[in-house]
């Protein structure tokens, strides 16, 4: 690994434990565990909270980190409506059955909710504030340090403009879609396959379902399935709508402005659109694109990687959020560790890699089905119905499990599905 900066030895003025790049999920829950095992940690985030962010449905499987970071109370009590199922609408119009999560298991984790990200996200990084992270907003890091191949600490622009470097053992990367030092070390690869671009919006009046499905994840195919549209019922009668397609499809072959193309895409969305029909829009659309990416690596020395700073696969499932909580938790493990056998190897920082990239791998795979134009969840499981419980798991997130790949080898007979993720381990 490249050797970028000498730190000198005045700079050492500012010691840390851990410094956590970003205050995302990712960067709170990190921050949160390894603060709560008495080491000391500081958060750098460039912005100041509450900021919007994309990424408003969770995942059931969020239960557990949100249970052990001490926060479910405050889950159950905030305004966040509850999800119990995702549903998919085909190109014709026709629904799947919702896919409730309680199928698999009636237990309260088989739920979760919609989230407004500026407020959850607020939420999250005053609990690491709580166990005793030094949070500090405003402040963007310029670039990770390195001495003799190993990450020492990092350089950052204060909030009056300042430059100052900062130094400790570790080094966590949540630096999101910046993914800042999988950049720098010319290890971040993107999905050819899932080379995608989103417009989106909020509404407000836009018509729900009622009682278990009032919450609902709706996703809609357009008639010429080279897009779907994303339908979350957030709180305060809004409602999150976005629509996903193929870079070229969505934003670089069109000559017109993302909100004309995001209303063309409703116009060609026929069972969607009822559900707008007296709904506001709320502010003007957002675009983003190119965010499906992997590190090839997830640690070294002295740093590690987590949530989108390592990788992002798709919105389709909403697993976004579910991932960054789970490698944030995963990491503080290996980082509390690394601590008490005082060893701060890749290898030591980077264990749970394996495990990790195999649950990460089986959404991919199920991503890969869905936009396969010879795949539907109803025609697959009309052939497979055995296979349902192993999709309802993948979409709770119970990917973390030996048999979670049984499913793939018959799915793979309806459409192609990508090789193993490959991580080099240390
Ligand atoms: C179109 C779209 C729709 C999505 N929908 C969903 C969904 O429905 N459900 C879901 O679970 N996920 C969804 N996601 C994904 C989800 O938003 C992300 O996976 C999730 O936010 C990752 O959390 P994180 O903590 O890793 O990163 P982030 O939430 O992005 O947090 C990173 C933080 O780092 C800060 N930061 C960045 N660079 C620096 C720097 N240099 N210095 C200091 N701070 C910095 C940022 O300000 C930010 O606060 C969606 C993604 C896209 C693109």
């Amino acid at each position: 690994m490249e050797v970028t900066h000498q730190l000198t030895s005045t700079d050492r003025s500012s010691n840390y434990d851990v410094i956590v790049i970003g205050g995302g999920p990712a960067g709170s829950t990190a921050a949160a565990l390894v603060a709560e095992s008495r080491h000391k940690v500081l958060v750098l985030e460039r912005e100041h909270f509450p900021r919007f962010k994309i990424g408003e449905s969770l995942m059931p499987g969020t239960y557990w980190t949100l249970k052990r970071l001490g926060v479910l109370d405050k889950m159950k009590q905030s305004g966040f409506p509850k999800k119990y199922s995702v549903q998919f609408y085909s190109r014709s119009g026709r629904p799947s059955a919702p896919f409730y999560f309680y199928e698999n298991n009636p237990h309260e984790s088989s739920k979760t909710w919609q989230v407004l990200r500026s407020e959850f996200d607020q939420m999250l990084l005053e609990n690491a504030r709580e166990k005793g992270a030094d949070v500090r907003h405003g402040v963007s890091v310029l670039d990770v340090l390195f001495e003799d191949g190993k990450a020492v600490g990092v350089r950052a622009r204060m909030p009056d403009k300042s430059v100052q470097e900062f130094v400790a053992k570790v080094i966590v990367d949540a630096s999101g879609q910046s993914a800042l030092l999988s950049r720098k070390l010319q290890m971040n690869h993107t999905e050819p396959k899932l080379k995608k671009a989103s417009i989106y919006t909020h509404f407000e009046g836009g018509l729900r379902d009622e009682g278990v499905d009032e919450g609902a994840t709706i996703i809609y195919h357009t008639q010429n399935q080279e897009s779907w549209f994303w339908y979350i019922p957030l709180p305060r009668d809004t409602v999150s709508v976005g629509v996903v397609g193929s870079l070229d499809y969505l934003l670089q072959n069109r000559n017109e402005p993302p909100q004309k193309i995001f209303e063309d895409e409703l116009e060609i969305c026929p069972a969607l659109r009822p559900r707008l029909a007296n709904a506001e829009q709320l502010f003007p659309v957002k675009t983003t694109k190119d965010f499906s990416y992997r590190a090839s690596q997830l640690a070294g020395d002295g740093w590690v990687l987590v949530g989108d700073a390592f990788g992002f696969v798709d919105p389709i499932y909403s697993s976004g959020v579910f991932l960054a909580l789970k490698s944030g938790e995963l990491a503080a493990d290996s980082i509390n560790e690394a601590f008490e056998r005082d060893d701060f190897s890749g290898a030591q920082l980077g264990k749970f890699g394996r495990d990790f990239l195999q649950g990460m791998g089986a959404i991919r795979k199920l991503v890969y089905a869905f936009y396969s134009k010879e795949f539907s969840f109803g025609k697959f499981l009309k052939k497979f119905p055995e296979c349902r419980n192993d999709i309802v798991n993948i979409l709770i997130g119970n990917v973390f499990r030996q048999d979670v790949n049984g499913l793939f080898e018959s799915m793979s007979e309806m459409c192609d599905l990508p090789e193993d993720y490959k991580l080099e381990l240390n």
